[in-house]
């Protein structure tokens, strides 16, 4: 735990950011977990920016987890 109060000016902005977020995103950690089945549907040469469209839009979001994608995707392609 935090050992620290919230202020409530901070309290409004989570609040904010919360809201602002629409239901259908998914946030990094969910997008790593379904990293690896993304890139084994790109490997396996599947649409898979189709089959799992929250991960796709993610990741033209979030440059961390596309790099996490690219990196994956390379050791993978090498393995092969
Ligand atoms: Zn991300």
């Amino acid at each position: 735990m935090m050992n620290r109060k919230l202020e409530p000016t901070e309290v409004k902005k989570w609040v904010r950011e919360v809201l602002s977020t629409r239901p259908d995103e998914i946030d990094c950690d969910e997008c790593m977990e379904q990293l690896d089945r993304f890139v084994e549907m790109t490997i396996s040469g599947r649409n898979a920016a189709e089959a799992m469209p929250l991960v796709h839009h993610h990741m033209e979001h979030c440059g961390c987890c596309h790099e996490e994608f690219e990196a994956l995707l390379a050791v993978l392609r090498a393995l092969d």
